[in-house]
């Protein structure tokens, strides 16, 4: 119905796509240069209990430094590298520098890696985890693997068997972004997943008041009915950190507590974290 003008759209639209599609392409060029060039980085960011504060777990969390654009984040280039296949050899750097950082880290501490489902699929992929653990000296019981519903999706046989296999060994599963997709609660029902991490949309919704939403409400009564950790992620304010401990999740994630740090931070963060715990167990 846009009779006149749609001439023009479509230019600016084609435009727009030349542009979009050429920013993809020097993306993809940069990345394939990058990798095993010491461009990536990992930093960390804590999961606390969420009664007493103490850190449960460090999520490690990857980042590209690039020599014009700055530290670039995974939003931007991990599904790059997905569709690439340069997430396998990314993903397998990220396995060994974090499980080597961790083996360093005070013993309760555990690790958490995001694994995507294109790592998953690979055929060396357990054999890739095995080996980085072993090579660190990392007991499995403190790695957690996050995976996301898109890796049950694809190969769902395949990529169940890998992950049982893994968990047999004492690493733990944890689903990613729990509820953002179609079918989170099929899923919970076809493999035992260790760790339910609410999606941080679902934090947003709450908004500030010191209510947590309704749909927070139900899946950490889901998590504790099924006797799966709860952790809720995306926590900004204290409403929110008091709303969330009050229907009873396990752990919690979010700038209030800390921001991912880099690797030569962690000791500090742990030491400020733990002072800063103390201070609440005083207070109360
Ligand atoms: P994710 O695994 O769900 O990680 C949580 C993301 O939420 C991180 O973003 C973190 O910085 C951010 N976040 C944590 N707390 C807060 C908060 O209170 N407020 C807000 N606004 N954001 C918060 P980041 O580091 O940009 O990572 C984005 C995603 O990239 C990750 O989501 C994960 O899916 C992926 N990713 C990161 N590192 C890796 C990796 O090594 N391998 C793979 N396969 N994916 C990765
Ligand atoms: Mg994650
Ligand atoms: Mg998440
Ligand atoms: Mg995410």
């Amino acid at each position: 119905h846009a009779k006149g003008g749609g001439r023009g759209q479509a230019c600016l639209f084609a435009a727009a796509m030349d542009e979009s599609a050429e920013t993809r392409r020097v993306l993809e060029r940069d990345l394939r240069a990058a990798v095993g060039t010491g461009a990536f980085e990992l930093h960390y960011q804590p999961l606390v209990e969420a009664g007493s504060g103490g850190v449960r777990t460090l999520e490690a969390l990857m980042r590209w430094r690039h020599p014009e654009r700055g530290l670039v984040s995974p939003a931007v280039f991990i599904p790059v590298a997905e569709e690439t296949g340069l997430i396998v050899p990314m993903g397998e750097w990220a396995l060994n520098r974090a499980c080597r950082d961790a083996a360093a880290w005070p013993e309760p501490v555990s690790l958490a890696v995001n694994v995507s489902a294109v790592q998953l699929r690979h055929k060396t992929f357990a054999q890739t985890v095995l080996l980085a653990l072993a090579a660190s000296g990392l007991r499995p019981e403190r790695l957690e693997l996050e995976i996301t519903e898109s890796v049950l999706l694809d190969d769902t046989e395949a990529n169940l068997e890998t992950l049982h296999l893994l968990r047999r060994t004492g690493i733990r599963i944890s689903m990613d972004d729990f509820g953002t997709g179609y079918s989170s609660l099929s899923y919970l029902r076809r493999f035992p997943f260790d760790k339910i991490k609410i999606d941080r949309s679902f934090v947003r919704e709450a908004g500030h008041l010191a209510e947590p939403g309704p749909i927070i409400r139900a899946l950490v009564a889901l998590g504790a009915h099924l006797g799966i950790t709860t952790v809720v992620e995306g926590i900004e304010t204290a409403d929110q950190l008091a709303a969330v401990r009050a229907e009873g999740c396990d752990e919690i994630q979010g700038f209030l507590f800390s921001a991912p740090r880099p690797a030569g931070e962690v000791a500090e963060m742990l030491a400020a974290l733990s002072a800063r715990a103390a201070d609440a167990a005083q207070a109360a």
